[in-house]
């Protein structure tokens, strides 16, 4: 069903009720099936189509002033997940996440893998392909967008250079890579250690071997962590520290919240992310404190 078959009023009522539901941008598999009987929508991807304008609540474009919006549903959990592209002026266009790449790395971040996405009508850039095609469940991975097309992500980038082609599985949020890594002593508090430690070990890093993870404290206490995600081809990785500030985003928080950020990283190494941690926090948080640490 093309987007425009929905009454704009409907839609309008649709998202109104959808961000009243929503908690950090997800919106429960429940939450979800409620608002699809409740407005006589076909289905939960029509939802999904209705909610990008919604999605774009969570993007942060301060550069191109250009807002996109998409919308995961997560498997198994079937919960939804709105996304939006972020911005970091002052410093490397490289650093940009685009609706996609938001929504990915949420799932990632929550440990959930990605079975739809939903996306306006400019679509995939060959970036967000590539990105997508890094994990794991992206060979069945659907995309829809509000002209009534659905693609698989293999029609839409039909000769990937992806993990496969390197023999690896690609990124599974659902397990960890590095159960065995350890924190090098270290004078950060048990609860950032725990929450580095849980990041760290579900990073990933099968190419360089060097996983990161950053954790955000913020002025109210609360932690926000991020694992990095490499990509097969390098380009585009998303580091540590741009996983964090997607969750950071999705909460609502703005970066002056951001107290200290503690990276663990492997010194020196192959992909060593403390100098491109330190350009981007402080960029957008300069009166942050970073905490460098080493895995042991
Ligand atoms: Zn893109």
């Amino acid at each position: 069903m093309r987007l425009a078959a929905i009454a704009e009023e409907t839609a309008v009522a649709i998202r109104r009720d959808a961000a009243a539901s929503a908690r950090e941008g997800i919106i429960s598999a429940l939450d979800a099936q409620r608002l699809v009987s409740t407005y006589g929508l076909s289905c939960v991807r029509d939802l999904m189509l209705v909610l990008l304008e919604e999605a774009k609540r969570y993007a942060h474009p301060p550069i191109s002033d250009f807002f996109v919006g998409a919308v995961g549903l997560a498997s198994p959990s079937g919960d939804l997940i709105l996304g939006g592209n972020v911005e970091f002026p002052g410093t490397h266009l490289a650093y940009t996440l685009h609706g996609e790449g938001y929504v990915a790395t949420r799932a990632f971040n929550r440990g959930s893998e990605l079975a739809v996405i939903a996306i306006g009508e400019a679509h995939p850039c060959a970036h967000c392909r590539q990105y997508l095609s890094e994990f794991a469940a992206s060979d069945a991975l659907e995309l829809i967008d509000p002209l009534g097309h659905t693609l698989t992500l293999a029609q839409l980038y039909p000769w990937p250079f992806d993990p496969a082609y390197l023999g690896e599985p690609g990124a599974l949020a659902a397990q960890l890579p590095w159960p065995e890594l350890e924190l090098a002593a270290a004078e950060v508090s048990r609860d950032i250690a725990a929450a580095l430690l849980a990041a760290g070990r579900r990073a990933h890093a099968p190419y360089s071997k060097c996983p990161g993870a950053v954790v955000l404290e913020l002025s109210d206490g609360r932690l926000v962590a991020g694992a990095g995600v490499e990509s097969v081809a390098f380009n585009p990785t998303v580091g540590p520290l741009q996983a964090a500030l997607v969750d950071l985003l999705a909460a609502g928080r703005p970066y002056g919240d951001i107290l200290s950020a503690t990276l663990g990283t492997v010194r020196g190494g192959a992909v060593d992310y403390s100098a491109s941690t330190r350009e981007l926090l402080g960029q957008i948080a300069p009166d942050a404190r970073l905490a460098i640490v080493e895995w042991a």
